[in-house]
């Protein structure tokens, strides 16, 4: 049982007041962590407005050093971290190793990325006169996430905020917050001054308001729903805020008729089944051209065969729990919907028994399905067919997500085409799995605002001033 307080100035502060923290695998209570509210949150404001100044001024290489030290710290204790993770998570501990791989990245790349935070000399209209443009970090930042990536939604947000001269309140998702307090200890330990980073669990809505209101919160970077990004948006209003928001998505993924079968059956795997489902880029809409859907859905049920449902901790499990009830909730809605609306269900349906559900095919799904339409966040797959290119890239963009999309085909024109075509941030032509530290990150509509990731992920921390030198 882990035991978590809040980090403020650093300093670890408890609280009387618990919030249990559950590991969906079995409903066991793994760990408490305090339950903070908006007197705890501007307490954290306070200390990192203080923490600015110094923070800001060091050079971009010794800010660097440190954030390459808690990168270190955190690769020496993946292992730990990733217990913790599958602890409180539910994904398979192959995957929470696999996440904190990932989690680092972004420190390692951020860690250079600062050094190159380069301004402009701009030819003047007059000979005695200059113009610079620098860029100035904003200031304290506040960065809050959601459960499903409980490490690298950290790191993606806090290392580019550092590197780029930022100080930051960040509040974990309640179900996921001992992934966070551990990442904080580690970076206390690698010799972050206090007052940089700060840590509060406790009342989303509270601490929410308490930091939208606080006119020394310059940023917001925000990974959670769309219902929450749009709210924050709103209260961001009166203090003109800057913000990040990644939100939900809907991905399609398209196989078209000269696809690699294989290699798109293995994509289609990979993207829908990783954290349960439970990510915002996972495939949710299978489109496969008709040509092609009976081979293709042969090679695909045989896989999803294959995945084994278990508990996190077993070697041998490829899906994990959902990460409570109103998860399986949903997911059991979504294929109802689907069967009366006459989809069948190749492979699964039901759910097993706890938060795990069968990991499951959908045949024969239709535009107006719940599925086709509303972020499912489980392990279901539901398949559509279509004739032309037209079509499908018609059907793909009718959603006000635009987050991922994925195209499987081995024509270079129609990868051109396709890829150019889509309403989406990321598009991944014959890659499931395109995240990666140095590539912008991000969607178009309603998933969002501004990009994590590559040179574009730090911009969002910086401001750009003018300096018009007469002489
Ligand atoms: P999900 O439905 O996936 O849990 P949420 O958007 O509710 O997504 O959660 C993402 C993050 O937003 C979590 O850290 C959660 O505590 C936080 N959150 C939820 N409601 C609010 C709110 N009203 N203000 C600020 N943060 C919130």
């Amino acid at each position: 049982m882990i035991d978590g307080n809040l980090l403020i100035g650093g300093k670890w502060v408890t609280k009387t007041e618990k919030i249990d923290v559950l590991n969906p695998s079995s409903g066991e209570i793994v760990g408490q962590v305090s339950k903070a509210g908006a007197v705890e949150a501007v307490e954290a404001v306070d200390v990192a407005y203080i923490a600015f100044p110094e923070w800001s001024k060091r050079t971009a290489n010794e800010r660097s050093e440190l954030v390459m030290k808690w990168h270190d710290l955190i690769k020496a204790e993946a292992s730990e971290i990733a217990q913790i993770m599958t602890a409180e998570q539910g994904k398979p501990l192959k995957e929470a190793i696999g996440e904190v791989l990932y989690a680092n990245s972004f420190l390692a790349w951020y860690a250079e990325e600062g050094k190159r935070i380069y301004g402009e000399t701009i030819p003047a209209s007059f000979p005695n006169k200059r113009i610079l443009v620098q860029k100035q970090p904003v200031g304290v930042i506040a960065a809050i996430t959601p459960w499903n990536f409980p490490a690298a939604m950290i790191t993606r947000k806090i290392a580019p905020a550092l590197a780029a001269g930022c100080t930051a309140v960040i509040k974990p998702a309640e179900q996921t917050p001992l992934t966070a307090l551990y990442l904080a200890k580690l970076a206390l330990k690698a010799g972050i001054p206090a007052g940089v980073i700060n840590v509060i669990t406790g009342d989303p809505k509270e601490i929410g308001q308490a930091w939208m209101d606080d006119e020394r919160v310059r940023k917001v970077t925000f990974t959670g729903s769309t219902e929450v990004g749009k709210l924050l948006m709103r209260q961001a209003a009166d203090t003109v805020k800057k913000l990040s928001l990644e939100l939900g998505g809907h991905a399609p993924f398209i196989v078209m008729n000269d696809a690699d079968l294989e290699a798109a059956a293995e994509g289609a795997i990979a993207s829908k089944f990783r954290n349960a489902g439970q990510t915002c880029v996972c495939a949710n809409r299978i489109y496969v051209h008709e040509d092609v859907v009976d081979p293709f859905i042969t090679k695909f049920i045989e896989k999803v065969r294959d995945l084994a449902v278990g508990d996190g901790f077993k070697e041998t499990s490829d899906i994990g729990p959902l990460i409570n009830e109103a998860a399986i909730t949903k997911v059991v809605e979504q294929v109802q919907d689907a069967r009366e609306k006459g989809a069948s269900v190749l492979v699964g349906g039901n759910k097993i028994s706890g938060l795990f559900f069968q990991p499951t095919v959908i045949a024969g799904a239709t535009d107006e399905m719940l599925c086709m339409n509303e972020e499912t966040f489980g392990p279901v797959a539901p398949i559509s067919t279509f004739s032309t290119t037209e079509e499908v890239i018609r059907r793909a963009n009718a959603s006000r997500f635009g987050l991922a999309a994925y195209v499987f085909t081995e024509k270079l024109s129609t990868a051109i085409q396709i890829s150019e075509a889509l309403e989406y941030g990321i598009v991944g032509v014959n890659d499931a799995l395109p995240s990666v530290a140095q590539a912008p990150f991000g969607g178009f509509k309603e998933s969002g605002l501004g990009r994590e990731g590559g040179h574009h992920g730090i911009e969002e921390f910086l401001e750009t001033k003018y300096i018009s030198i007469g002489f």
